[in-house]
């Protein structure tokens, strides 16, 4: 990936330098809507793990979710996730929480997992399979999973059937693979699993936990980067992203999509 200049207007979040990505995000809680409550309510409809259950959390970034995980399983959880910065992040709050060595984070990427075929109960990722694609990282995950074994993963989904031609436009260039939530499930089908659950974030997991921290990094972040014409050009790609939110937020959010490998 490389830096961008003010000329490259279709440029996306994604095509900036990853370190710089990196410094503006991990100082978050979360890297992407969520919540600590919405996370149990998805760990709510697994209702058949073992008592120690072997659980991956894939795009982990500063680790909001591993820590919930940690907390309300007995599993043994690999967090992973492709930025060292991010890991560094995770491996702080390893420590604070005292997880010892149930909680490891792992420098690796999500479309080269070092899991064995059968091995995991639970397949977790919040906010991140759109990087390899919906699609694509369910098929190529479910050979991890253990016959039973569940994956659970938030995507960016349209909550309707009709929508304004600026939101469509938008969106469907930022995330190519934009569905219904029938759709969406259509595929999680097609992939081997069978659906479980799905429910919609509510706002407060875009505003409490995502965009309101995210709008408070802005002069910090643009400080440290010496105002460079990337960062400029990062932190208006994300107010207008957040402007987006704010004026079409009942036309899409995201789904928690929960599955299981029956066979
Ligand atoms: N799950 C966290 C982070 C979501 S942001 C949360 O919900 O708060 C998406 C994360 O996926 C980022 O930390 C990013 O570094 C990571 N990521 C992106 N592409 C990746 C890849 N190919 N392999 C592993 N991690 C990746």
């Amino acid at each position: 990936m490389s830096t961008t200049s003010h000329e490259d207007k279709t440029v996306l979040v994604e095509d900036f330098d990853l370190n710089m990505i990196c410094n503006f995000f991990r100082v978050l809680d979360r890297q992407g809507p969520g919540s600590e409550e919405a996370t149990l309510k998805a760990l709510g409809f697994i209702e058949h793990l073992p008592s120690r259950p072997k659980i991956a959390d894939i795009g982990c970034g500063a680790g909001g979710q591993t820590v919930t995980l940690a907390r309300h399983t007995k599993g043994d959880i690999v967090a992973v996730d492709f930025l060292p910065g991010m890991i560094e992040e995770l491996d702080k709050r390893i420590r604070q929480h005292r997880f010892g060595k149930r909680v490891t984070g792992l420098i690796g990427s999500m479309d080269d997992l070092p899991f064995h075929e059968g091995e995991l109960d639970l397949m977790w990722a919040e906010g991140s399979i759109y990087h390899m694609g919906f699609e694509n990282g369910l098929k190529a995950w479910r050979r991890f999973l253990k016959p039973g074994g569940y994956v659970a993963v938030t995507e960016m989904t349209w909550l309707t059937t009709e929508r304004p031609a600026e939101i469509e436009r938008y969106l469907n260039e930022n995330c190519p693979e934009m569905d219904t939530t029938a759709g969406k499930l259509k595929v999680l089908e097609e992939a081997g699993y069978s659906p479980v659950a799905t429910f919609v974030l509510p706002e407060s997991c875009w505003i409490d936990t995502y965009y309101r921290p995210v709008v408070k990094l802005y002069d910090a972040f643009l400080e440290a980067e010496n105002h460079s014409d990337a960062a400029t050009l990062f932190v208006e790609r994300i107010k207008e992203e957040v402007a987006m939110y704010e004026r079409y937020r009942s036309y899409f959010g995201y789904v928690f999509y929960i599955g299981r490998r029956m066979f």
